[in-house]
């Protein structure tokens, strides 16, 4: 099945016996054949050992993505839909604990060994996202395992545009099984009611912060919150829930608050609590700075802002910012949630970014939580770029 045979550069093979799942163009040395975009190929080392199979990009800047490692299966008669199979009730059953939301990642690409593809679940209804050529090449396949499954009614693929121009994937039809979708799907996190829009930001949702939204319901009761990139009011619908006495909310994106307003709406929460913003947060920070304005608990959920490496010096400036404005902001005692989502920017020098402002804010404060991914978008430890979203919960010192 094996379509062709790329060998590594000596020494490039360390990752791969690490179980690292990624080989960028420079690890190689020679490609045997001629392998188009999404064909699965072998793995040699340069001493012609095999090391596993994976699917080939001519595009991407990773080339290879590893499928299979020599040490797990015989790659010779490997069938690829029962692989394909397998790996998918796996990585369902391993989401059947979670009882808190019938909305949940069902799999979270590299991270449950099915690179490039994510899948959300939302009520019922799965929402493929291909990050990759191989998924690409495998999404119908996967599309029908999936249907195929009872906790499955539809099956609807969204696209990420800039991803798939980074893979060279075409734009073309999306794939739909099931009955078609053509309202806003409602989910229940929590006990709180979002309505989602597949066709919105991700895949609709941000469920990697779902755990992180409810720790919120802890700090907020009878406070003045004030919720950055609020979306569709994840974290300030949490904040309503959890007794806080007003809720500022800011976003740039139009459709996102106009979902955020239903979602008010649908909950049966006070609208009076509720001060919804319309801007650019970085202006509007300065905005409440001018106004002297002050909260209690500041949520600063910002999007990708250092996608990769080479984004790093901007987007630390940038972080900065937005941090050190929000310490300004606070009260003594006062409780910021920041977050960063880039891949690009790793723990440590996001603490390190915190810690600057806090020190340019001219306030003492303290990490009193560190918060991650939610469950369901596992880090596999041989794959530690799978922790993507790293976050801290500080508190200023009186
Ligand atoms: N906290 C949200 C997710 C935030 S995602 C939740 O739990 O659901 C990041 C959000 O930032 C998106 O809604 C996007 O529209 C918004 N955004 C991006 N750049 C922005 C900017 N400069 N000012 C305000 N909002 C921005």
């Amino acid at each position: 099945m094996p379509k062709a045979q790329v060998i590594l550069k000596k020494g490039r093979e360390r990752p791969l016996l690490r179980n690292h799942p990624w080989i960028y163009s420079g690890a190689i040395a020679e490609i045997v054949g001629e392998p188009q975009c999404g064909d699965i190929v072998e793995v040699f080392s340069s001493k012609k050992d095999l090391l596993g199979i994976g699917a080939y990009s001519q595009i991407s800047q990773i080339k290879i993505r590893l499928l299979n490692f020599s040490n797990k299966l015989p790659h010779k008669n490997i069938n690829f839909s029962t692989l394909l199979e397998k790996r998918i009730e796996k990585t369902i059953s391993s989401r059947q604990h979670i009882t808190s939301t019938n909305a949940y990642r069902l799999c979270h690409a590299e991270s449950d060994q099915l690179p490039g593809v994510i899948i959300d679940l939302y009520n019922k209804n799965a929402v493929i996202q291909i990050l990759s050529c191989g998924a690409e090449a495998w999404k119908e396949e996967i599309s029908q395992i999936l249907i195929s499954n009872p906790i499955i009614e539809s099956v609807s693929e969204c696209f990420d545009s800039e991803m798939r121009n980074l893979e060279g994937l075409p734009i073309r039809e999306r794939i739909h099984l099931g009955p078609k979708i053509t309202s806003k799907i409602e989910i229940e996190e929590n006990d709180i009611r979002f309505l989602i829009d597949i066709n919105g930001q991700k895949t609709g949702f941000y469920l990697d912060q779902r755990e992180n939204r409810f720790k919120l319901r802890e700090y907020v009761n009878k406070m003045d919150v004030l919720d950055c990139f609020c979306y569709s009011g994840g974290f300030s619908l949490n904040a309503a829930f959890g007794g806080a006495k007003s809720i500022t909310s800011v976003d740039s994106a139009n459709e996102a608050l106009e979902i955020f307003r239903e979602n008010i709406q649908i909950n049966n929460f006070l609208q009076e609590t509720f001060e919804i913003i319309q801007a650019d947060v970085f202006s509007q920070l300065r905005t409440f700075r001018d106004q002297d304005r002050k909260f209690d608990v500041i949520i600063l959920d910002p999007p990708k802002l250092a996608p990769t490496r080479k984004h790093v010096d901007k987007a630390a400036r940038a972080y900065k910012d937005i941090n050190l404005l929000a310490f300004k902001l606070l009260r003594p005692g006062g409780i910021l949630f920041t977050f960063s989502c880039s891949g690009g920017l790793d723990r440590s020098l996001f603490q390190k970014i915190v810690a600057d402002a806090a020190l340019d804010a001219g306030v003492d404060a303290q990490i009193i939580g560190t918060m991650s991914q939610s469950s369901d978008h596992p880090i596999l430890l041989s794959f530690p770029e799978g922790e993507y979203l790293k976050g801290f919960i500080c508190r200023i010192q009186d």
